[in-house]
């Protein structure tokens, strides 16, 4: 029988366990990313399978590898072999299924509604779309939280008009929300002292973050929460939403194809984790000329509606490319507080309506 410093492959996978993936809250061994272990006296060697990982995310995982196969006792050499995975979503997201998804979930008290904005890329107007709803369900007169994951890129702070840091309920022993224009919210920019900081740091937060957001905030009663999912459909948005007991999810997308055939790839991501999308949200799919009215649909229309029908999704609006949700945004002022009025600040309100009308209520 083996003693305590006799080396074994299996004593490898142990060490192995230890080197949590970066951003998620699981380990290497449990993701299938370690390959053909083998041990020749005190030289260690094995094979870490990539998907597709940037650079930096996979020298981080190797090093963390490389020193815990190094504490063993006994370990004199490590080879570490860099292998690429072919990457199939489908394929992804049926080994995370396979390993109960919803382990991790329970509901959380005091919220009825938990709603995620997702988006198969970045750039679509996810957190736009994320922060005009949950104005519009307040404006509704819902009880709304805001719960900025976008790790990589927190933009609710900004796009709500709101800096700080927030207070410790110290009965509680949890964190205040921010609030602005009746919503309550959090962001890991409020928590983070910038956003420079580097991504792998940040990355390895996000698990922890999201978890945290949820238990240890004190949302009091809500009506809905709204999630900013970070954006894309790989496996840690599939985690995150693994953790979370979501209610609906939406989807934003814009027309141009490759978004959308993004867009479906988060239609399955949703479908696999057993979360009901409430519908698809076309976004920058038209403009409307500010002088004489005229619409145009610069990518040519219909996509949106054609992957709904597609995939039996609503389809829940599209809206088009404007100036002001844009100096808005960046101003601090989503569209629905700031122009209440406009066109724009309707469709939101309508969408909002949607999600009221298939809620818990
Ligand atoms: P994501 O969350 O998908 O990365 P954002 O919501 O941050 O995208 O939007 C990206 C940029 O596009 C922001 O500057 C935002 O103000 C702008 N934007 C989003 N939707 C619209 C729109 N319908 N019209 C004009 N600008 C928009």
């Amino acid at each position: 029988m083996a003693d305590q410093a006799t080396l074994t492959p299996e004593r490898v996978t142990e060490a192995l366990k230890s080197v949590i993936y970066p951003g998620l809250s699981r380990d290497l061994i449990s993701f299938a990313m370690v390959k053909s272990i083998q041990v020749q006296g005190s030289h260690v060697e094995f094979g870490i399978e990539f998907s597709n990982e940037p650079p930096d995310v996979r020298a981080t995982i190797i090093q963390a590898a490389e020193a815990a196969v190094r504490d063993l006792p006994g370990v004199q050499e490590v080879t570490i072999h860099s292998l690429q995975r072919q990457v199939n979503a489908t394929k992804n997201i049926k080994k995370m299924e396979s390993q109960n998804p919803f382990d991790h979930q329970r509901r959380l008290e005091g919220i009825k509604n938990i709603i995620a904005v997702a988006s198969g890329k970045g750039g679509v107007g996810k957190s736009t779309v994320a922060v005009n709803l949950a104005v519009a369900l307040a404006q509704l007169g819902k009880r709304v939280g805001l719960m900025d994951s976008d790790i990589y890129g927190p933009s609710i702070p900004l796009m709500m008009g709101v800096t700080g840091v927030p207070e410790t309920d110290t009965e509680q022993n949890k964190l205040k929300p921010m609030e602005q224009y009746g919503v309550k919210m959090i962001s890991i920019g409020f928590l983070i002292p910038s956003t420079d900081s580097p991504i792998i740091w940040r990355g390895l937060m996000v698990m922890k973050a999201v978890e945290q957001f949820l238990n240890d905030v004190s949302w009091g009663e809500l009506d809905f929460l709204v999630i900013d999912l970070p954006p894309g459909t790989g496996d840690a948005q599939l985690t995150l939403v693994q953790k979370v007991p979501l209610d609906g999810a939406v989807i934003v997308t814009t027309p141009q194809d490759v978004a959308l055939i993004d867009a479906r790839k988060g239609l399955k991501m949703f479908e696999k984790v057993n979360a009901p999308v409430v519908g698809i949200i076309e976004n920058m799919a038209t403009y409307i000329c500010p002088n004489c009215g005229h619409e145009e649909h610069i990518f040519g229309s219909g996509g949106g509606q054609k992957t709904c029908e597609e995939y039996g999704v609503p389809y829940l609006g599209s809206i088009p490319i404007n100036l002001d949700i844009r100096v808005g945004g960046d101003a601090g002022k989503p569209i629905v507080a700031a122009q209440p009025d406009s066109p724009a600040a309707g469709i939101f309100r309508n969408i909002a309506q949607k999600l009221i009308e298939r809620g818990h209520a």
